[in-house]
């Protein structure tokens, strides 16, 4: 098993981004900022919200957190959104998801400024990507693809097999390796596809969205594979400090003495959802006023 740790991949994209930041900054401009809203206490999102604001502020950019309660009405948090889109201060926009239940969701994230949009879920910026047009791109696709680009996995000509066709990772996961340059023969599946295995076995890379854990095994991954382990799933675990552990969609153990390459969970492309964030909030800064 080859492990395809995340944490030096992330950190050079970190370390890229300090220094473009460094240059735009130099030319007059002030530091990208981003505006992040969070809306009620679900525990994973404020870890989340939180990976956000340290990486902000490791690489100096302004950052603004809004905090709502989750009884907050979709009216009052469609008004934040309106006033950030208007503020010159803010070049990006981050509304965590998922949100409480009573919230439109698709209203709200159609709500922010294709131009702010960081995280690239805006129906502009999907159907831009769709039609292989500039955009912001979903940050954890986006940063599969750097994964892939820094491990020397090659996407051109291959079968590539992706569990999940949500709007944030699947889809657009398919649709970027569809786009020229990448090349890929791309295969989605879901909950309906009559028979998973058959999918992964023909795939030279998997890239498993799925949510649950132990959606595949070393049994669906022929050998020479690569497997992108997307799913972060919360497995209690009365031995760990804070009562869980984390585990990913794959059952990683059972390919250890396989000829598999493998992102790990935690380590792995979660890392580097981060990092295409601060990416996509300096590309923003740069559009919105760079020079
Ligand atoms: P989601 O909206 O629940 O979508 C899951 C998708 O997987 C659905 O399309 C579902 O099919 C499909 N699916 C579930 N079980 C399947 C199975 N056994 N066979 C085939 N397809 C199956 O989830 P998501 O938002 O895409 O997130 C997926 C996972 O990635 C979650 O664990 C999430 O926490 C994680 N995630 C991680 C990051 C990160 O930064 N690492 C970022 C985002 C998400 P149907 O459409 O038929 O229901």
């Amino acid at each position: 098993m080859r492990r395809l740790g995340c944490r030096k991949v992330a950190d050079a994209v970190l370390e890229s981004i300090r220094k473009r930041t460094e240059v735009f900054t130099g030319e007059g401009n002030s530091v990208p900022s981003l505006a992040v809203v969070l809306v009620g206490e679900d525990p994973a999102s404020m870890t989340y919200v939180r990976k956000k604001a340290e990486a902000a502020a490791s690489l100096g950019f302004m950052h603004f957190q809004y905090n709502l309660d989750a009884d907050t009405e979709e009216k009052d948090l469609l008004a934040l959104i309106d006033e950030l889109n208007a503020r010159d201060d803010v070049d990006g926009i981050l509304v965590q998801l998922p949100l409480p239940k009573g919230i439109n969701t698709d209203k709200v994230i159609d709500r922010i400024a294709p131009e702010k949009d960081v995280d690239g879920f805006t129906p502009v910026n999907l159907g831009r990507l769709a039609i292989g047009k500039d955009a912001f791109v979903p940050c954890t696709p986006k940063g599969i693809m750097k994964t892939l680009e820094y491990y020397g996995i090659e996407t051109s000509g291959r079968n590539v097999t992706v569990i999940g066709r949500s709007n944030i990772v699947g889809k657009p996961m398919a649709l970027l390796l569809m786009q020229r340059g990448a090349d890929a023969t791309v295969t989605v599946c879901n909950t309906k596809t009559k028979d998973l295995k058959e999918h992964t076995l023909s795939a030279d890379i998997i890239i498993v969205a799925a949510g649950h854990p132990g959606t595949i095994d070393s049994s669906y991954v022929k050998d020479g594979a690569a497997v992108i382990d997307v799913g972060v799933n919360r497995i209690e675990d009365a031995s760990k400090e804070k009562g869980f552990r984390l585990t990913g969609d794959a059952d990683y153990d059972s390919f250890t003495d396989r000829d598999v390459s493998i992102t790990p969970v935690p380590g792995g492309v979660g890392l580097m959802t981060v990092s295409m964030l601060m990416e996509n909030t300096l590309e923003a800064a740069i559009r919105r006023r760079g020079k």
